[in-house]
């Protein structure tokens, strides 16, 4: 028998033609290449999945609703099970009371919660951050209700008076509130005690909360001191990437509802023998194995390791900057350093975002001290090179 995990494809695929397979190679080699650089997105590059690689040779798919069984039988639904019990546990979610699928993406995990919301309470308004994702957004759009943006404080933050003032002229109508548990840009946290402080205090009725937790959702869980996330804090759902702390080959996310909310919206179709209850249709049955599997291989201590090592590399970065004068810092908790904005070919080379005047490197395990001093260096360069040319 081979040992060959994928079918024998010689009847409709012919063997790809040489210069194809140099393409392919060369291809290969400039990503292996870039991977030096990548400094600027929150996307872990260390993992060895290569023991889910057989799986590669399978049509899996987890076609709807996470729970329960379907006539499609080639799924790992079981493999995705445990992982939402294993996040909903970080999260303090309980159990029974908690619904969640493994999703495409932080985006997507967000367009479940805010449409989950919507469902709920058709006539809220929704309030967001100006440095939330730009994505979520474009989800309101789809979901076409009404929406607010609330002024940031200069740290990222959501500015919380405006939030008052804000919620304070609509008591009328259920208050839907985007939480950011680290922002894009800036790492920053929204502080959710006081989110809920404000709705209680001006007696809103019907409110919900969503947190945005695409990278700090898996940061938080493990430092001694996070800001309240959780479930126990009072947030209604959840959405958190795969592929940035964690990491994974391709994109893919975790989002945690309360059952109760989700029960409320669920849909029976009879074609695939399963609840509608998921964004999409057919779902990726990969990921969810290659999330089981860090969970299993990395596990509390690995993440609590991989988190420790970021922060330490995120004060290496500050501490690197201002050895050349340059002002860097970082939000409590967070691995994104955040520096003035360099020259063009700088943040090209170095894979970095800038906004306005600023960019980030985000500091995980594979952003080493080394890489640090080096991109630092170049960044300094800029800084210096604008500071003579301002002078003469
Ligand atoms: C990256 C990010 C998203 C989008 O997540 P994807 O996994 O890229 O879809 C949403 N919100 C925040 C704060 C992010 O940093």
């Amino acid at each position: 028998m081979s040992t060959n995990p994928f079918s024998d494809n010689q009847r409709f695929f012919a063997p790809l033609g040489a210069d194809d397979h140099a393409r392919l190679d060369t291809f290969y080699s400039q990503m292996r290449e870039a991977q030096k650089t990548f400094t600027g997105y929150p996307c872990n590059q260390i993992y060895d999945y290569s023991d889910l690689m057989r799986f590669m040779g399978l049509s899996l798919n987890n076609v709807g609703d996470p729970y329960g069984d379907s006539t499609f039988r080639m799924h790992s639904r079981q493999f995705e099970q445990e992982v939402i019990a294993w996040y909903a546990g970080l999260t303090h979610a309980k159990p029974d009371e908690t619904w969640g699928y493994v999703t495409n993406g932080g985006t997507e995990g967000n367009l479940y919660g805010l449409y989950l919301a919507r469902e709920l309470y058709p006539n809220a308004i929704f309030y967001f951050s100006q440095e939330t994702h730009y994505s979520v957004a474009k989800n309101l759009n789809l979901l076409n209700v009404r929406n607010i943006m609330i002024a940031s404080q200069e740290n990222g933050e959501m500015d919380y008076d405006d939030l008052r003032e804000t919620i304070k002229m609509h008591r009328d109508v259920p208050a839907v509130v985007l939480v950011n548990i680290g922002t894009t840009m800036k790492g920053a946290i929204d502080n959710v005690q006081e989110i809920q402080a404000i709705l209680q205090r001006l007696k809103i009725q019907h409110s919900y909360i969503h947190a945005d937790a695409a990278l700090s959702g898996m940061i938080l869980p493990f430092v001694d001191d996070p800001q309240p996330f959780r479930f126990s804090d009072g947030i209604d759902s959840i959405s958190v990437s795969g592929h940035k702390l964690i990491g994974s080959p391709m994109p893919c996310g975790i989002v945690l509802a309360k059952r109760k909310n989700v029960d409320a919206i669920a849909r029976s179709i009879e074609y695939v023998g399963v609840l509608d209850t998921t964004i999409t249709g057919s779902r990726n049955a990969i990921s969810p194995m290659i999330l089981w599997y860090a969970m299993k291989c990395a596990g509390e201590q690995g993440f609590r390791a991989i988190v420790d090592e970021s922060i330490r590399n995120a004060d290496y970065a500050i501490a690197a900057f201002a050895k050349y004068g340059i002002h860097a810092w970082r939000n409590r908790n967070s691995i994104t350093v955040v520096f003035p904005r360099p020259s063009m070919e700088t943040l090209y080379h170095w894979q970095m975002a800038p906004e306005h005047a600023i960019a980030h490197v985000i500091t995980l395990p594979h952003v080493t001290p080394e890489t640090i001093d080096r991109l630092v260096a170049d960044v300094a360069k800029d800084h210096a090179r604008d500071k003579q040319t301002r002078v003469s």
